[in-house]
Protein backbone atom coordinates (compact mmCIF):
# COMPACT_ATOMS: atom_id res chain seq x y z
CA UNK A 1 0.00 0.00 0.00
CA UNK A 2 0.86 3.51 0.13
CA UNK A 3 0.51 5.02 3.21
CA UNK A 4 0.85 9.08 4.00
CA UNK A 5 2.38 9.84 7.01
CA UNK A 6 1.78 13.57 8.00
CA UNK A 7 4.76 14.51 10.71
CA UNK A 8 6.76 11.41 9.36
CA UNK A 9 9.85 13.57 10.33
CA UNK A 10 9.19 13.42 13.98
CA UNK A 11 9.86 10.85 16.25
CA UNK A 12 7.09 8.27 15.96
CA UNK A 13 6.60 8.85 12.61
CA UNK A 14 10.32 8.82 11.38
CA UNK A 15 10.06 4.90 12.84
CA UNK A 16 7.14 3.98 11.52
CA UNK A 17 8.12 5.17 8.14
CA UNK A 18 11.52 2.42 8.92
CA UNK A 19 8.83 -0.01 9.75
CA UNK A 20 6.35 0.60 6.55
CA UNK A 21 8.99 0.49 4.05
CA UNK A 22 10.89 -2.63 5.35
CA UNK A 23 7.08 -4.00 5.28
CA UNK A 24 7.05 -3.46 1.38
CA UNK A 25 5.06 -0.17 1.24
CA UNK A 26 5.60 3.10 -0.07
CA UNK A 27 5.70 6.40 2.27
CA UNK A 28 5.14 9.52 1.63
CA UNK A 29 5.71 12.39 4.33
CA UNK A 30 4.42 15.86 5.30
CA UNK A 31 6.20 17.34 8.04
CA UNK A 32 6.06 21.61 8.64
CA UNK A 33 9.50 20.89 10.37
CA UNK A 34 7.97 22.70 13.49
CA UNK A 35 9.59 19.62 15.34
CA UNK A 36 11.64 17.85 13.11
CA UNK A 37 14.33 17.49 11.10
CA UNK A 38 14.87 16.71 7.14
CA UNK A 39 17.65 15.41 8.33
CA UNK A 40 15.88 12.40 9.96
CA UNK A 41 14.44 11.96 6.53
CA UNK A 42 17.19 11.52 4.99
CA UNK A 43 18.77 8.32 7.79
CA UNK A 44 14.85 6.94 7.28
CA UNK A 45 16.10 6.43 3.47
CA UNK A 46 19.77 5.59 4.94
CA UNK A 47 18.56 2.87 6.98
CA UNK A 48 16.33 1.02 4.79
CA UNK A 49 18.06 1.83 1.16
CA UNK A 50 14.57 3.10 0.08
CA UNK A 51 13.35 6.58 -1.10
CA UNK A 52 10.87 8.59 0.59
CA UNK A 53 8.42 11.49 -1.00
CA UNK A 54 9.21 14.19 1.37
CA UNK A 55 6.31 17.56 0.96
CA UNK A 56 7.39 20.20 3.60
CA UNK A 57 3.42 21.96 3.96
CA UNK A 58 1.52 22.60 7.13
CA UNK A 59 -1.20 19.90 7.26
CA UNK A 60 -4.05 22.82 8.42
CA UNK A 61 -3.48 24.15 4.87
CA UNK A 62 -6.49 23.03 3.49
CA UNK A 63 -5.10 23.92 -0.49
CA UNK A 64 -1.70 22.78 -0.33
CA UNK A 65 -2.91 19.79 1.26
CA UNK A 66 -5.57 19.43 -1.57
CA UNK A 67 -2.93 19.19 -3.72
CA UNK A 68 -0.61 16.94 -2.10
CA UNK A 69 -2.94 14.18 -1.57
CA UNK A 70 -4.66 14.27 -4.66
CA UNK A 71 -1.01 14.15 -6.38
CA UNK A 72 -0.34 10.94 -3.86
CA UNK A 73 -3.74 9.43 -3.69
CA UNK A 74 -2.85 7.13 -0.46
CA UNK A 75 -4.60 4.06 0.59
CA UNK A 76 -4.13 5.19 4.44
CA UNK A 77 -3.38 8.22 5.78
CA UNK A 78 -1.51 7.92 8.99
CA UNK A 79 -2.01 11.27 11.01
CA UNK A 80 1.08 12.09 13.89
CA UNK A 81 1.29 15.67 13.07
CA UNK A 82 0.38 17.63 15.81
CA UNK A 83 1.95 20.01 18.96
CA UNK A 84 2.50 17.66 22.07
CA UNK A 85 4.41 19.22 24.91
CA UNK A 86 1.75 18.68 28.06
CA UNK A 87 3.22 21.76 29.72
CA UNK A 88 3.39 24.17 26.84
CA UNK A 89 0.09 23.13 25.95
CA UNK A 90 -1.22 24.64 29.52
CA UNK A 91 0.52 27.89 28.73
CA UNK A 92 -0.69 27.97 24.67
CA UNK A 93 -3.88 26.23 24.85
CA UNK A 94 -5.06 28.48 21.65
CA UNK A 95 -2.06 27.30 19.67
CA UNK A 96 -2.89 23.37 20.72
CA UNK A 97 -6.42 23.55 20.00
CA UNK A 98 -6.06 25.15 16.54
CA UNK A 99 -3.17 22.71 15.34
CA UNK A 100 -4.18 19.71 16.39
CA UNK A 101 -7.76 19.93 15.82
CA UNK A 102 -7.22 21.93 12.22
CA UNK A 103 -4.79 19.35 11.12
CA UNK A 104 -7.55 16.52 11.49
CA UNK A 105 -10.36 18.64 10.35
CA UNK A 106 -8.32 19.44 7.13
CA UNK A 107 -7.68 15.64 6.42
CA UNK A 108 -10.84 14.82 6.88
CA UNK A 109 -12.08 17.77 4.72
CA UNK A 110 -9.59 16.80 2.17
CA UNK A 111 -10.48 12.69 2.22
CA UNK A 112 -14.00 13.66 1.40
CA UNK A 113 -13.47 15.59 -1.78
CA UNK A 114 -10.74 13.35 -3.07
CA UNK A 115 -12.75 9.90 -1.92
CA UNK A 116 -9.83 8.52 0.28
CA UNK A 117 -11.42 6.57 3.21
CA UNK A 118 -8.88 5.71 5.56
CA UNK A 119 -7.03 7.33 8.78
CA UNK A 120 -4.88 5.70 11.44
CA UNK A 121 -4.77 8.39 14.32
CA UNK A 122 -2.04 8.94 16.82
CA UNK A 123 -3.77 9.53 19.89
CA UNK A 124 -3.14 8.62 23.77
CA UNK A 125 -3.48 6.88 26.84
CA UNK A 126 -3.95 10.12 28.46
CA UNK A 127 -7.83 9.89 27.35
CA UNK A 128 -8.26 7.47 30.06
CA UNK A 129 -7.81 10.48 32.81
CA UNK A 130 -7.26 10.00 36.31
CA UNK A 131 -10.72 7.97 37.59
CA UNK A 132 -9.79 4.56 35.20
CA UNK A 133 -7.87 1.97 37.15
CA UNK A 134 -5.19 0.06 34.73
CA UNK A 135 -4.69 -2.14 32.81
CA UNK A 136 -6.62 0.36 30.78
CA UNK A 137 -8.99 -1.30 28.33
CA UNK A 138 -10.36 0.41 24.95
CA UNK A 139 -14.62 0.03 26.16
CA UNK A 140 -13.62 1.77 29.44
CA UNK A 141 -15.24 5.36 29.56
CA UNK A 142 -12.79 8.28 28.26
CA UNK A 143 -11.69 9.91 31.76
CA UNK A 144 -11.10 14.10 32.43
CA UNK A 145 -8.10 14.99 31.17
CA UNK A 146 -4.81 17.10 33.03
CA UNK A 147 -4.69 19.90 30.31
CA UNK A 148 -5.23 21.16 27.10
CA UNK A 149 -2.57 18.61 24.94
CA UNK A 150 -5.15 15.79 26.65
CA UNK A 151 -8.01 17.12 25.55
CA UNK A 152 -7.00 18.27 21.83
CA UNK A 153 -6.39 14.08 21.34
CA UNK A 154 -10.06 13.38 23.36
CA UNK A 155 -11.90 16.09 20.91
CA UNK A 156 -9.85 14.71 17.81
CA UNK A 157 -11.00 10.90 18.60
CA UNK A 158 -14.37 11.89 19.03
CA UNK A 159 -14.34 13.86 15.74
CA UNK A 160 -12.66 11.01 13.99
CA UNK A 161 -15.74 9.37 15.22
CA UNK A 162 -18.45 11.27 13.93
CA UNK A 163 -16.95 11.67 10.91
CA UNK A 164 -16.67 7.94 10.69
CA UNK A 165 -20.61 7.51 11.51
CA UNK A 166 -21.46 10.17 9.21
CA UNK A 167 -20.00 8.65 6.31
CA UNK A 168 -21.60 5.48 6.83
CA UNK A 169 -24.84 6.56 6.03
CA UNK A 170 -23.51 8.59 3.12
CA UNK A 171 -24.01 6.59 0.16
CA UNK A 172 -23.50 9.48 -2.26
CA UNK A 173 -19.81 8.99 -2.81
CA UNK A 174 -16.86 10.95 -1.43
CA UNK A 175 -15.95 9.35 1.91
CA UNK A 176 -18.73 6.92 2.38
CA UNK A 177 -17.39 4.23 4.60
CA UNK A 178 -14.10 5.43 6.37
CA UNK A 179 -12.29 3.59 7.87
CA UNK A 180 -10.93 5.06 11.10
CA UNK A 181 -8.06 3.51 13.66
CA UNK A 182 -7.67 5.36 16.78
CA UNK A 183 -4.19 4.11 18.19
CA UNK A 184 -3.92 5.02 21.76
CA UNK A 185 -0.48 4.96 22.49
CA UNK A 186 0.75 4.57 26.30
CA UNK A 187 4.82 5.78 27.10
CA UNK A 188 7.01 5.01 23.48
CA UNK A 189 10.63 5.45 24.39
CA UNK A 190 13.82 3.76 22.75
CA UNK A 191 15.45 4.29 18.95
CA UNK A 192 15.86 2.32 16.10
CA UNK A 193 18.50 -0.25 16.96
CA UNK A 194 20.82 1.33 14.12
CA UNK A 195 21.49 4.04 16.67
CA UNK A 196 20.74 6.56 13.62
CA UNK A 197 17.69 8.27 14.39
CA UNK A 198 15.71 8.43 17.83
CA UNK A 199 13.83 11.29 19.97
CA UNK A 200 15.39 14.42 19.25
CA UNK A 201 13.11 16.94 21.98
CA UNK A 202 13.76 20.94 21.60
CA UNK A 203 15.29 22.21 24.65
CA UNK A 204 15.28 20.83 28.24
CA UNK A 205 13.31 17.27 27.99
CA UNK A 206 9.34 17.07 29.61
CA UNK A 207 9.74 13.93 29.33
CA UNK A 208 11.36 10.73 31.34
CA UNK A 209 13.57 8.93 28.95
CA UNK A 210 15.08 11.82 27.39
CA UNK A 211 16.05 13.45 30.84
CA UNK A 212 17.47 10.12 31.52
CA UNK A 213 19.46 9.81 28.24
CA UNK A 214 20.66 13.37 28.45
CA UNK A 215 21.97 12.82 31.91
CA UNK A 216 23.92 10.00 30.77
CA UNK A 217 25.48 11.71 27.97
CA UNK A 218 26.38 14.77 30.50
CA UNK A 219 23.65 17.34 28.62
CA UNK A 220 22.33 17.33 32.36
CA UNK A 221 23.59 17.09 35.85
CA UNK A 222 20.66 14.64 37.16
CA UNK A 223 17.54 13.73 36.68
CA UNK A 224 14.86 15.05 39.25
CA UNK A 225 12.89 11.93 40.48
CA UNK A 226 8.97 13.64 40.66
CA UNK A 227 7.82 12.22 43.52
CA UNK A 228 8.69 8.75 45.93
CA UNK A 229 5.43 9.25 47.71
CA UNK A 230 2.80 7.05 45.61
CA UNK A 231 1.65 4.32 46.61
CA UNK A 232 3.66 1.77 44.57
CA UNK A 233 6.55 -0.53 45.92
CA UNK A 234 9.40 1.82 45.62
CA UNK A 235 6.92 5.12 45.57
CA UNK A 236 7.35 6.44 42.15
CA UNK A 237 4.80 6.01 39.47
CA UNK A 238 4.20 3.25 36.74
CA UNK A 239 3.84 3.79 33.21
CA UNK A 240 4.06 1.26 30.24
CA UNK A 241 7.15 2.04 28.21
CA UNK A 242 7.10 0.31 24.77
CA UNK A 243 9.68 0.43 22.37
CA UNK A 244 9.26 2.99 19.08
CA UNK A 245 10.08 0.39 16.93
CA UNK A 246 7.29 -1.87 18.65
CA UNK A 247 4.91 0.99 18.13
CA UNK A 248 5.88 1.39 14.77
CA UNK A 249 5.56 -2.36 13.69
CA UNK A 250 2.11 -2.28 15.22
CA UNK A 251 1.44 1.20 12.89
CA UNK A 252 2.18 -1.15 10.02
CA UNK A 253 -0.40 -3.76 11.37
CA UNK A 254 -2.82 -0.86 11.99
CA UNK A 255 -2.67 0.76 8.59
CA UNK A 256 -2.83 -2.78 6.92
CA UNK A 257 -6.06 -3.76 9.23
CA UNK A 258 -7.43 -0.20 8.48
CA UNK A 259 -6.99 -0.20 4.64
CA UNK A 260 -9.19 -3.38 4.88
CA UNK A 261 -11.78 -2.17 6.82
CA UNK A 262 -14.58 -0.29 7.77
CA UNK A 263 -15.68 1.39 10.82
CA UNK A 264 -13.86 2.99 13.96
CA UNK A 265 -11.75 1.32 15.95
CA UNK A 266 -9.91 2.19 19.45
CA UNK A 267 -6.39 0.07 19.97
CA UNK A 268 -3.82 0.57 22.56
CA UNK A 269 -0.48 0.44 21.84
CA UNK A 270 1.41 -0.79 24.66
CA UNK A 271 3.19 -3.65 26.33
CA UNK A 272 0.75 -4.26 29.30
CA UNK A 273 4.33 -4.53 31.73
CA UNK A 274 4.89 -1.54 34.47
CA UNK A 275 7.63 -0.01 35.29
CA UNK A 276 8.06 2.62 38.18
CA UNK A 277 10.52 5.57 37.07
CA UNK A 278 13.14 4.08 38.91
CA UNK A 279 13.09 0.84 37.68
CA UNK A 280 13.98 2.93 34.14
CA UNK A 281 16.63 4.73 35.69
CA UNK A 282 18.37 1.50 37.06
CA UNK A 283 17.89 -0.38 33.52
CA UNK A 284 19.49 2.84 31.44
CA UNK A 285 22.21 2.67 34.02
CA UNK A 286 23.40 -1.12 33.52
CA UNK A 287 23.15 -0.11 29.49
CA UNK A 288 25.33 2.82 29.32
CA UNK A 289 27.63 0.93 31.76
CA UNK A 290 27.81 3.69 34.75
CA UNK A 291 24.51 4.40 37.45
CA UNK A 292 22.57 7.80 36.09
CA UNK A 293 22.40 10.38 38.69
CA UNK A 294 18.98 11.29 40.43
CA UNK A 295 17.42 13.13 43.01
CA UNK A 296 14.14 13.05 44.90
CA UNK A 297 11.57 15.96 44.24
CA UNK A 298 8.50 16.92 44.75
CA UNK A 299 5.39 15.56 42.70
CA UNK A 300 4.55 16.94 39.37
CA UNK A 301 1.13 18.13 39.24
CA UNK A 302 -1.12 16.74 36.93
CA UNK A 303 0.61 13.19 36.91
CA UNK A 304 -1.09 9.98 37.55
CA UNK A 305 0.37 7.34 39.76
CA UNK A 306 -0.26 4.37 37.16
CA UNK A 307 -0.83 4.19 33.96
CA UNK A 308 -0.55 0.51 31.86
CA UNK A 309 -2.22 -0.53 29.09
CA UNK A 310 -4.56 -4.05 28.70
CA UNK A 311 -2.77 -4.98 25.03
CA UNK A 312 -5.27 -8.03 24.47
CA UNK A 313 -6.97 -5.88 21.67
CA UNK A 314 -4.25 -5.75 19.69
CA UNK A 315 -2.94 -8.72 19.68
CA UNK A 316 -6.72 -10.17 18.80
CA UNK A 317 -7.42 -7.56 15.99
CA UNK A 318 -4.24 -6.82 14.24
CA UNK A 319 -2.12 -10.24 15.53
CA UNK A 320 0.62 -7.26 17.07
CA UNK A 321 2.47 -7.40 20.29
CA UNK A 322 5.24 -5.65 22.14
CA UNK A 323 8.33 -8.04 21.64
CA UNK A 324 11.27 -5.89 22.86
CA UNK A 325 11.35 -4.94 26.60
CA UNK A 326 12.91 -2.22 29.23
CA UNK A 327 16.83 -3.40 28.19
CA UNK A 328 16.22 -3.04 24.57
CA UNK A 329 14.92 -0.22 25.26
CA UNK A 330 17.37 1.26 27.27
CA UNK A 331 20.51 -0.38 25.28
CA UNK A 332 18.98 1.97 22.10
CA UNK A 333 18.62 4.89 23.23
CA UNK A 334 22.10 4.97 24.49
CA UNK A 335 23.23 3.99 20.83
CA UNK A 336 21.07 6.74 19.53
CA UNK A 337 21.92 9.01 22.10
CA UNK A 338 25.70 8.20 22.35
CA UNK A 339 26.32 8.67 19.08
CA UNK A 340 24.30 11.69 18.71
CA UNK A 341 24.95 13.73 21.36
CA UNK A 342 23.11 16.60 20.18
CA UNK A 343 20.40 15.21 18.27
CA UNK A 344 19.87 15.90 14.75
CA UNK A 345 22.01 19.33 15.27
CA UNK A 346 19.48 21.24 14.21
P1 LIG B 1 7.01 14.82 17.22
O1 LIG B 1 6.86 16.22 17.67
O2 LIG B 1 8.37 14.24 17.17
O3 LIG B 1 6.33 14.62 15.78
C1 LIG B 1 5.22 15.39 15.36
C2 LIG B 1 5.57 15.94 14.00
O4 LIG B 1 4.46 16.71 13.52
C3 LIG B 1 6.79 16.87 14.02
O5 LIG B 1 7.68 16.46 13.01
C4 LIG B 1 6.22 18.25 13.72
O6 LIG B 1 7.13 19.06 13.02
C5 LIG B 1 4.98 17.88 12.91
N1 LIG B 1 3.90 18.87 12.90
C6 LIG B 1 3.27 19.43 13.97
N2 LIG B 1 2.29 20.24 13.54
C7 LIG B 1 2.28 20.18 12.18
C8 LIG B 1 1.49 20.78 11.17
N3 LIG B 1 0.50 21.64 11.46
N4 LIG B 1 1.79 20.50 9.88
C9 LIG B 1 2.80 19.64 9.56
N5 LIG B 1 3.57 19.04 10.48
C10 LIG B 1 3.31 19.31 11.77
O7 LIG B 1 6.06 13.92 18.14
P2 LIG B 1 5.95 12.34 18.25
O8 LIG B 1 6.42 11.95 19.60
O9 LIG B 1 6.51 11.69 17.07
O10 LIG B 1 4.37 12.18 18.27
C11 LIG B 1 3.62 11.90 17.09
C12 LIG B 1 2.14 11.92 17.45
O11 LIG B 1 1.90 10.96 18.48
C13 LIG B 1 1.66 13.26 17.99
O12 LIG B 1 0.36 13.49 17.51
C14 LIG B 1 1.64 13.03 19.48
O13 LIG B 1 0.71 13.86 20.13
C15 LIG B 1 1.23 11.57 19.57
N6 LIG B 1 1.63 10.92 20.82
C16 LIG B 1 2.94 10.96 21.19
C17 LIG B 1 3.33 10.36 22.39
C18 LIG B 1 4.77 10.43 22.85
O14 LIG B 1 5.02 10.15 24.03
N7 LIG B 1 5.73 10.73 22.00
C19 LIG B 1 2.38 9.71 23.19
C20 LIG B 1 1.05 9.67 22.76
C21 LIG B 1 0.68 10.28 21.56
N1 LIG C 1 9.42 11.85 35.47
C1 LIG C 1 10.36 12.17 36.42
N2 LIG C 1 11.30 13.12 36.11
C2 LIG C 1 11.36 13.74 34.89
C3 LIG C 1 10.40 13.39 33.92
C4 LIG C 1 9.43 12.44 34.24
O1 LIG C 1 10.35 11.63 37.52
O2 LIG C 1 12.22 14.60 34.68
C5 LIG C 1 8.39 10.83 35.78
C6 LIG C 1 6.97 11.35 35.71
O3 LIG C 1 6.58 11.89 36.95
C7 LIG C 1 6.20 10.07 35.36
C8 LIG C 1 7.19 9.26 34.54
O4 LIG C 1 8.48 9.80 34.82
O5 LIG C 1 5.92 9.36 36.53
C9 LIG C 1 6.94 9.33 33.03
O6 LIG C 1 6.86 10.71 32.68
P1 LIG C 1 6.76 11.18 31.17
O7 LIG C 1 6.62 12.68 31.17
O8 LIG C 1 7.87 10.58 30.39
O9 LIG C 1 5.41 10.48 30.65
P2 LIG C 1 3.88 10.67 31.14
O10 LIG C 1 3.86 11.33 32.46
O11 LIG C 1 3.26 11.48 30.10
O12 LIG C 1 3.34 9.29 31.23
Amino acid sequence: MKALLTGGAGYIGSHTAVAMLEAGHEVAVVDNYYNSSEEAIRRVEKITGKSVSMYEADVADKSKMKEILAGEMPDCIIHFAGLKAVGESVEKPVEYYRNNIDTTLTLLECMKELGLGNIVFSSSATVYGEDNIPPFTENMPKGSCTNPYGWTKWMQEQILTDAQKASAGDASGGSAGLSVVLLRYFNPVGAHESGLIGEDPKGIPNNLMPYISQVAVGRRDHLTVFGNDYDTPDGTCRRDYIHVMDLAEGHVKAAEYCAAHKGTEVINLGTGEPYSVLDMVKAFGEACGKPVKYEIGPRRAGDVQDSWADADKAKELLGWKASRGIREICRDAWKWQSSNPEGYGK
